[in-house]
């Protein structure tokens, strides 16, 4: 078995070698983001000055033989709703504009202990709402394989910088498919882990029950090191699991020798799906099988249901996780109102985008007396009912592999007039969310030079199998290491 080539153990060991230095790494990426970063609108904010000041400490650390983790002095980006402190955590939204973050998040506090270099901030649809980075109040981020394309989203900042090589690493967040999904576009891995697994504290809340951050890399192994860096209980997060930090980086064995992989029926039959795509996918399946795996044919009945449950729920967290941006205490606060109905009125009018207002508008519809348990409550039902579909198919098979999205990235400006039509083409990844389950989308082919993504889901708390099958897949083939020409 050929052990990972992933880019964390390659940086690591050329750092340890003194073939490199972080701050040659930091500046790389630096002026990479300037560039690249800049024509694909992928970054809201650099921070040199910091990124420079950590990544000369983290060369010294290893001088003096005193590395934290295997990311010490490892560039890395963040979605721009993950705060720190000192710095903005805009949320791509107007409503955000100028706000500087008090405090960091657990995620930022484990990753400076882990010695991570941050380079900056990535773009992302207003509050995490939407595929396609194209709700942004900063402008859209273009794909990196293809400018005229979506990178996916809500995380595309993130996808894009990763594959367009600017940074080994990132960190996205997914509350329906937004780190798996341009994933999936943009020809890099992203992780979903099991609800609770990363602490949301500093995470700004789109849809709590769902929200989990999660890590976007080259390869599995560079997202396990990443996610066993950030994972762990945290007393500031309440739904955060009673459990230490993940090693799941020490337990890639590229072994999937009788492991049992189910298929899902319903994700092989969505209609308009791309066939190119299912057929990539069932290659990779083949692939798997070849190296020892069983498959299975399972169901997932409830399926069709999954977005409509998923949009009500969302839209009802969300619309009572984004009532504090009210002009008062949080959030853009318009000039000349009158009176404190009116300020909240013009406020959130001047500050939020469409697609958000859409989403507090439905949100607060389906929570409202008489329409609470004609929507939100049967919402929760098929939640429910969701998470015993996969109970009933985990009993068959240790993991599920579907493909993350039904198509390749769509064109830029293709879905903004049609919201149901971009709701839709979330229905292979919202279900993960709803049952609060660990998935894994990696490349594993192309179609027309579109990356196409596989989709592992796992146990709830079984994130070190999800990684372990995608890793053992990337010891197989080298679809993984496909990266989009350079843009002129
Ligand atoms: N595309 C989904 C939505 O618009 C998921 C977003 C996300 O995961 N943040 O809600």
């Amino acid at each position: 078995m050929p052990a990972p080539s992933g880019k964390v153990a390659q940086l690591g060991a050329a750092l340890d070698a003194g073939e490199l230095r972080a701050v040659d790494l930091a500046e790389q990426s630096l002026s990479a983001a300037e560039d690249v970063g800049g024509r694909l609108g992928a970054f809201v904010q650099l921070q040199r000055d910091t990124a420079l000041a950590d990544a000369a400490a983290a060369d010294q650390r290893r001088a003096a033989g005193g590395i934290r983790s295997r990311i010490d002095g490892l560039p890395i980006v963040l979605k721009d709703n993950i705060a720190q402190a000192g710095e903005p955590a805009g949320c791509a939204s107007r409503v955000l504009e100028g706000y500087v973050s008090p405090f960091d998040s657990t995620v930022v506090a484990r990753l400076r202990a882990a010695g991570a270099v941050i380079i900056g901030r990535t773009n992302m649809d207003e509050f995490a709402m939407g595929s396609s980075t194209e709700n942004s109040c900063q402008g859209p981020t273009r794909n990196p394989w293809e400018p005229s394309l979506s990178p996916g989203g809500s995380s595309g900042g993130s996808a894009a910088a990763v594959a367009s090589d600017i940074v080994p690493l990132a960190l996205g967040s997914d509350t329906g498919g937004s780190v798996r999904q341009p994933a999936a576009f943009c020809g890099v891995v992203g992780m979903k882990p099991t609800y609770g697994r990363v602490s949301r504290y500093g995470l700004v809340a789109f849809a709590s029950s769902l929200d989990q951050i999660g890590p976007i890399a080259g390869s599995a192994s560079d997202c396990a090191a990443l996610l066993d860096a950030i994972s762990g209980h945290d007393p500031l997060d309440s739904t955060s699991l009673p459990a230490p930090p993940l090693a799941t980086a020490d337990a890639l064995d590229g072994d999937v020798s009788g492991l049992v992989v189910g298929l899902p029926r319903e994700y092989f039959a969505t209609e308009g799906a791309d066939p190119a795509v299912l057929e990539g996918v069932h290659a990779a399946v083949a692939d798997l099988e070849a190296a020892g795996a069983k498959t299975t044919e399972v169901s997932l009945p409830h399926t069709r249901y999954a977005v409509a449950a998923y949009y009500l729920i969302a839209t009802a967290e969300a619309s009572s996780n984004l009532a504090r941006f009210d002009g008062v205490r949080y959030g853009h606060r318009a000039a000349g109102a009158e009176g404190l109905t009116g300020l909240y009125e013009r406020s959130r009018s001047e500050g939020f985008g469409a697609e958000v207002k859409r989403r507090i508008l439905l949100g607060t519809y389906v929570l409202s007396a008489g329409y609470y348990d004609a929507y939100y409550r049967r919402a929760q039902k098929i939640r429910t009912l969701l998470r015993r579909d996969f109970e009933a198919a985990f009993a068959q098979c240790d993991v599920l592999v579907t493909p993350t999205t039904p198509e390749t990235a769509f064109r830029l400006g293709e879905r903004t007039a049609d919201p149901l039509r971009m709701y839709l083409s979330d229905v292979t990844t919202v279900s993960a969310n709803l049952a609060g389950l660990p998935g894994v989308s990696l490349p594993c082919g192309q179609v027309e030079g579109l990356p196409i993504g596989l989709q592992v889901l796992g146990r709830a708390t079984e994130d070190a199998t999800v990684l372990k099958v995608a890793d053992a897949y990337q010891r197989l083939t080298d679809h993984h290491l496909a990266r989009p020409e350079p843009s002129a």
